[in-house]
This record gives structure tokens, C-alpha cells and sequence, in this order.
């Protein structure tokens, strides 16, 4: 009993040791391929938002620092292979966040929904997340939920398919995490009698949704 559990903790210790090895690598590489611009610092502020719920918290943390299990690293004292699940590529935290094939799909649907509030979808957003500012902030703050909610399909779907060898499609689990967080909303507004701010938050430009002269939601994409 003694051996096993001191085999447990080297294997923890020694994930410890190659998790961090591995941040310090991803961090460097992180600001090699999405440099912050001059003058700029992570958006904390931004990936911790109002709106933002705490699964993408933990999700935008890890990311920036690099603490995600991945394949290269998990093949070393784990059965898991170091290719990518989806597309059998060499699964790195860029592949899995920001190269993937599978991605391309979620990618598009953010740079059509991005288009429409006048911004640049690319992956140093995705990263970073948009500086909330005062005269957009209704705007910045639904776009960053939309970040948040993007990583977090990238994440679960990626969870998933490890798990049961499901394969879930990035794009439609992200619409439908959109669609179900604008029903909540609606439901919750509508029953506090505060469709007035719902429309003003959440149906902004008519990106998302819109509601309807009687009061009903419309999903718009
Ligand atoms: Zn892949």
C-alpha cells in the first residue's frame, strides 16, 4: 500500500515538474505568436467580467499560463498518445487552443459575430480578450462572454472526446452554449420584469437576439 501510494506521488510530483517546464515553454511561445502590443498588459478585468461565469475564469487562466494537461506532455507517464484526438496532429496547447482544424468552424461563426460589432476576430483576442471601455462597454462585455464561452467549447468538447470518443462539433456545442445562456437570461429578466435591460444588454445590434414587439425572444444566429 505504502509503494503504491509513493508511485502516486511521484507520478504527481513529476506531472507538477512537467506541467510547469511546460508553462514556461507555452509562455514563451505564447508571446512569440500573440505578442501583447505596446503598452498593453493581460486583460484581467476583461476575462474576469460580470457576464463571464467561473468555469471560463479558470479556463482563461490556465491558458494564459499554460497550465493545461496536452498530449505531448500527458504521453510521458500516461497510456494517452501525444497526437491531437480530433486530427491525430502532435497535440501542443497552440494546436489544441488555436491551430486544430476542428477550431475552424468556431472560428468562423466569431469572426462573422465580430464583423457585425465592427471588430477583427483573431487569436490574440481569443487570448487576451477586448478592453472594456466605457463608451462601448455594453459591447466589449458580450463580446468577451463570447470568448470565454468559445474556450470553454474548445475545452469540454475536447474533455469529451478523450473521455468517450465522442466527437462533438466545436462550433454547434459553443451556439448552443450562447443560445441556452440567452434563454436563461430572457426567463430571468422577464420574471423580475427587466426586459428593458435584457434588450439593452443582450439583444444588442440584433447580433444575438432581438425581441419582439409581444415580448417573445428571437434568436438571431
Ligand atoms: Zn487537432
Amino acid at each position: 500500500m505504502k509503494y503504491v501510494s509513493a508511485v502516486r506521488s511521484a507520478v504527481l510530483i513529476k506531472e507538477f515538474k512537467t506541467v510547469l517546464l511546460g508553462s514556461k515553454k507555452w509562455v514563451g511561445r505564447r508571446k512569440e505568436a500573440c505578442p501583447l502590443l505596446k503598452g498593453e498588459e493581460p486583460r484581467w478585468a476583461s476575462l474576469y467580467s460580470t457576464l463571464v461565469l467561473r468555469p471560463a475564469w479558470d479556463i482563461s487562466w490556465r491558458l494564459l499560463h499554460g497550465a493545461v494537461s496536452m498530449g505531448v506532455f500527458l504521453v510521458r507517464f500516461t497510456p494517452i498518445p501525444d497526437t491531437c484526438p480530433f486530427c491525430g496532429m502532435r497535440e501542443t496547447l497552440e494546436h489544441i487552443y488555436l491551430e486544430c482544424t476542428r477550431l475552424q468552424p468556431l472560428f468562423w461563426l466569431l469572426t462573422n459575430i465580430l464583423l457585425i460589432f465592427w471588430l477583427h476576430f483573431s487569436p490574440h483576442l481569443l487570448i487576451y480578450a477586448l478592453p472594456v471601455r466605457g463608451p462601448t462597454k455594453s459591447r466589449d462585455l458580450l463580446v468577451n462572454l463570447l470568448l470565454a464561452l468559445a474556450k470553454v467549447a474548445i475545452y469540454k468538447t475536447r474533455v469529451r472526446r478523450l473521455a468517450d470518443g465522442v466527437s462533438c462539433n466545436c462550433g454547434a456545442y459553443f451556439r448552443s452554449s450562447v443560445h441556452s445562456r440567452l434563454r436563461a437570461e430572457f426567463l430571468w429578466a422577464a420574471s423580475t420584469d427587466s426586459l428593458d435591460t435584457f434588450e439593452e444588454q443582450w439583444a444588442l445590434s440584433g447580433v444575438l437576439c432581438s425581441l419582439s414587439p409581444s415580448g417573445s425572444l428571437h434568436l438571431t444566429f
